[in-house]
This record gives C-alpha cells, structure tokens and sequence, in this order.
C-alpha cells in the first residue's frame, strides 16, 4: 500500500483501523511495508485519499434505487439524524458515505481492544439536544452518568504546577467566585456580539487562574481561545454544562451507541446506507439540485439533496460555477479550527476524580477526557483511557505533539511508567477539529443555514446555525432542516 504523505492531516483512523498495526504516525502517517498485507482496509478509512492500492481495487457497486426523496452526502451524525427523520417520515432516503464505517467524527473504533473515538467525547446524556432527538426518534439508549459512578462534578482542574482541584468554583478565590457567578448570571441576558469570552470575564475578575481556567474551558470545548471565542458562546456551553449537572452522562459503550442505534433505526424504517460510496458530484440544473453523482459513475435522481460533508466539500461537489459569488466567498471564507487528541491508555489511572480534567497552563493540553471513569466496559483488556485534547498552532504536528507529551509528564509524573500505548490523533486540514465554531464569525446564529442558495439543497451537520456543546448543537439544525422540508416535501407531492 502506497501512501501519499503530503496529503496526510493525521487523523489516524488509517492507524485505528489497520489489523496488522503497520501505521505509524507522528502527525503524519507512515507504513511499514513488511507488516503490510494489502488489506486496503486502510483505504476506506481516510478521509483524504491518501492511500494508493500496489493493486488496483475491485469497483464497489452497491445496489442503489433509481430515485430516492432525499440523498444525504455523507453518514455523520447530522446526516443520519436527518436522514433516519425523514426514512421514519415515509420518505425513501438514501445515505452515502465515502468512509467504510458510519459516523464522521461522532463514532469509535476498536484499537487493541479498547474504543477509541473519532473525534468525540461524549454526548450530554438523555437531555441534551442529541438525547431528546433520539428520544424523538424513538430510540432509547442506556447512559452512565455521574450520578450513577457516584460523582458530582463534570470536570476538575489540575495545573502543570502541581495544583489540583475538585471544581473550578473551589479553585477561585470568593472574589473570583462571585465575578463569576455575575458573569454568567449577566451572559443569560445577553453579551455584546463582539466580544470576547476573554474580554468578557477580565471586565467582572482579572484573577489570573480563572481567565487561564476560561481558556482551557473555551478550548476544551471549541479548540479556540478564550480570546477568538465569542463570550456568548462560553456562556452558552457554560449554561448548557450546568444544566447537564449531575445527570451529565456519556452513552453506555460510547457514542457508537448512538451511530449504531441511528444506522438500525433507519435501516428499519426502509432507508438504505451506503458505506465506501463516495459522492462525486451534486448534480445542479438550471439552479436546482436535482441528485448526486456517485465516484462509480452512475447518477441518483433525488428531490433533495442534503449535505453533510463540510463547507469546502460543498464547493468541490456542488462546483463554484452553481454558487451565487456571495456565497461561495462566504463557504471559501470558513476555515476550520485545527486540533488535535492524544489518545492514551494506561495501566494506573492518571486521576481518579471527576471523568473531565480541565488543565489551564499548560503549553498545549487543555482538557483531558476519561471514558473509562463512566463506562470501564470501554477498554476490554482492563485500561484506563484518556483523551486529551489539544488545539493545534503550527503546521510542524510532530513538535506540537512533543508539546502535548510534555505537557502530560509535567501534569502526570508516572505518565511514562504507566502508558500501555497512544494514538495522536490530528484535526487539520478538510477534516477540521470544530467543535463549537469554526471561526470567530461562525458560531451560534452566524453558522451556514441549512436551506442554501440553490433549490433542493440543504446542509446538515456542524456548519448549520445552532449554539451549544461541541456536536450536540447539530439536532438544532436537524430539526430546523426538517421544518423547512416539510413544507418543500409537501408542495412536490
Ligand atoms: C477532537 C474532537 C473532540 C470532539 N469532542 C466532542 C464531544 O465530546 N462531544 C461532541 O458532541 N462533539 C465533539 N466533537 C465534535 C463532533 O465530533 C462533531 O461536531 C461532529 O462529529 C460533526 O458531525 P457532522 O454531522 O457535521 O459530520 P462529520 O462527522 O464531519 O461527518 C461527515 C461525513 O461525511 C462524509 N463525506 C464527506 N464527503 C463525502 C462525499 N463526497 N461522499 C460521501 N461521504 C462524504 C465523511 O466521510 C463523514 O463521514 C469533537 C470533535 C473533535 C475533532
Ligand atoms: S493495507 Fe491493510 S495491512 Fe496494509 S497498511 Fe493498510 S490496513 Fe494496514
Ligand atoms: S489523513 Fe488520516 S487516515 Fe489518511 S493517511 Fe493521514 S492519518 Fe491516515
């Protein structure tokens, strides 16, 4: 297997799902020949067409129906939340992914026995935005919270100086407590647009480890700073992460659960998913979208077409000549936030407290998440699992992750003694880290709206308007998709 190096944004997903553990990566990825057996498995999980078969691949041509309703470009979770809505509403729905496995960037792999995830954490649980989509949908989902492990607070705070604390009000001061507690109180009636989550706290309290403690929050849950995050967002998570309390729970055997009970659900209600099934075009005539074109080829008539694979994706497959020059400036404008994870597996565990470790001070870490304090069930062979989540400042992957390593060493002393093994895992490049915002301009209502400018083609997923944590703001956008379809839907038929 032969592996075009420059198009590598490190992901990793070709190291999580190769049998033969002959990728390694250091940012970048690399093969090891001799352990190579040709499997391509590797192949139908990159997201960038890095990899280049010795032997030409079979073409894979899954039977597809001559006219679906509705075509969804990509199987992330806001593409199967979309889709599995509308298979449930009677429409025929067809699903294509280009990746040989469900989910985007909201699912895990298994690595040497353990679940390691794609991209996110956790869900809130059963009252957040994705609970109560699901629950819509009449899916049930076993959750594990705080509550049930015995614990009360979603994260602690740890510093690289040795400082360690079970909460962010026990580590203010009662001056910095109260400012803050102003703060939010005041951010719930609304903050000016234009100001930073940074700007915003300094004006209630200038105490230095709560605006460090601001940042690595905004971070954890963005990948931006505290001083690109706009203060309404920081609010926003801040409000959500409290009302979420006790009951912040993750799904029971991660959030695959949820990919898993999506792809069964609309599967049940008649709608098809095409894994390794790349779209190469959205057919557009005279301003409408009238279907896609697959890369084997062959065209799928549909009365919409909803896409869930990124801004810039959008441009590639719509084409730059069918966007109204306003708008195609506006999608070119966006740029994604560049992140990336250190997923770790242990044989102690690195802290014992709450599931979330928020680590102000450091060079790059910023939060570190434990899967395994809510579902041990997680790693089979009995390991503790951490991923901790780093925003990413220059193109040189491998020294950010040296920082990252040595931010561990500083915050962990037996970090080496007790590491099993670890996956960097970057979010670079068309396969950005966004979590809560894209950019300064692109959160909450500022986001794309999921009707756009050409007939018959709507977006899904975390481009579309909606505020909240990290993916839990996509249903948001679902379900306004969803009302705009309903009246489309009804006036085709
Ligand atoms: C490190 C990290 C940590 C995160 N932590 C959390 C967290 O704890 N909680 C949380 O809620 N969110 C978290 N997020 C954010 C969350 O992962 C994303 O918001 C969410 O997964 C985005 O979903 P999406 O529906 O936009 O689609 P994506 O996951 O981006 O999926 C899009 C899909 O479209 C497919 N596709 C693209 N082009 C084509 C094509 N031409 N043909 C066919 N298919 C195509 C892709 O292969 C992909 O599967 C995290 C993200 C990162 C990177
Ligand atoms: S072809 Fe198979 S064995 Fe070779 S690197 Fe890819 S996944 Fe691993
Ligand atoms: S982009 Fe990701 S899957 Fe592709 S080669 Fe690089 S690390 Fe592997």
């Amino acid at each position: 297997m032969q592996l075009i190096h420059d198009r590598c944004t490190g992901c990793a997903y070709c190291v999580l799902v190769c049998p033969y553990h002959a990728i390694t990566t250091d940012g970048w990825a690399n093969v090891v020949a001799d352990r190579c057996t040709d499997c391509n498995l590797c192949y139908y999980a990159c997201p960038n067409d890095c990899f280049v078969p010795d032997v030409p691949l079979k073409p894979y041509r899954p039977r597809v129906r001559r006219r679906y309703n509705a075509v969804v470009v990509g199987a992330g979770i806001g593409g199967l939340m979309a889709a599995t809505a509308l298979a449930q509403a009677g429409h025929p729905v067809a699903v294509f992914e280009k990746l040989g496995f469900p989910g985007g960037r909201y699912t895990e792999i298994d690595y040497r026995g353990a679940a390691v995830t794609t991209g996110a954490w956790t869900s809130l649980g059963p009252k957040s935005h994705i609970g109560r989509f699901l629950a819509d949908l009449g899916i049930e989902l076993d959750y594990v919270s705080l509550g049930d492990v015995g614990l009360s607070e979603q994260y602690s705070v740890r510093f690289p100086d040795g400082r360690h604390y079970p909460s962010l009000l026990d580590m203010l001061t009662p001056g910095a407590r109260r400012a803050w507690l102003r703060a939010i109180a005041r951010g719930r009636r609304g903050v000016p647009a234009d100001v930073s989550a940074h700007d915003y706290i300094a004006g209630f309290s200038d105490d230095p480890d709560l605006l460090a403690a601001v940042d690595a929050i905004a971070a954890t849950a963005s990948g931006l700073s505290s001083r690109d995050m706009p203060a309404s967002e920081y609010v926003q998570i801040t409000l959500d992460g409290r009302q979420a309390g006790a009951d912040f729970a993750m799904p029971v055997g991660g959030v695959r659960s949820i990919i898993k009970a999506l792809t069964r659900a609309l599967r049940e209600a008649g709608g098809d998913l095409f894994l390794r099934t790349p779209v190469a075009r959205v057919l557009v005539a005279d301003g409408r979208a009238t279907g896609v074109e697959l890369a084997d080829g062959r065209r799928v008539p549909a009365d919409v077409v909803l896409h869930n694979g990124g801004a810039g994706r959008l441009v590639q497959l719509v084409g730059p000549q069918h966007l109204p020059p306003d708008y195609l400036d506006r999608l070119r404008g966006l740029k994604g936030v560049n992140c990336a994870a250190l997923f770790c597996a242990t044989r102690q565990p690195l802290f014992d407290d709450a599931p979330i470790l928020m680590t102000p001070g450091c060079r790059r870490v910023v939060g570190i998440f434990a899967p395994t304090r809510l579902d041990p069930g997680l790693s089979k062979e009995g390991l503790h699992l951490y991923d901790a989540f780093f925003p990413v400042y220059d193109d040189d992957r491998t020294a950010e992750l040296e920082m990252a390593l040595t931010d561990m060493r500083a915050l962990f002393p037996t970090f080496d003694d007790a590491l099993v093994w670890h996956v960097p895992m970057f979010f670079t490049g068309n396969w950005p880290g966004t979590e809560s915002g894209q950019t300064f301009d692109q959160t909450g209502e500022d986001r794309l709206d999921p009707v756009t400018l050409i007939e018959g083609l709507y977006l899904v997923g975390m481009d579309v308007k909606g505020s909240g944590v990290a993916g839990d703001l996509i249903p948001v956008g679902v379900r306004r998709l969803l009302d705009a379809l309903d009246c489309s839907f009804g006036r085709r038929e």
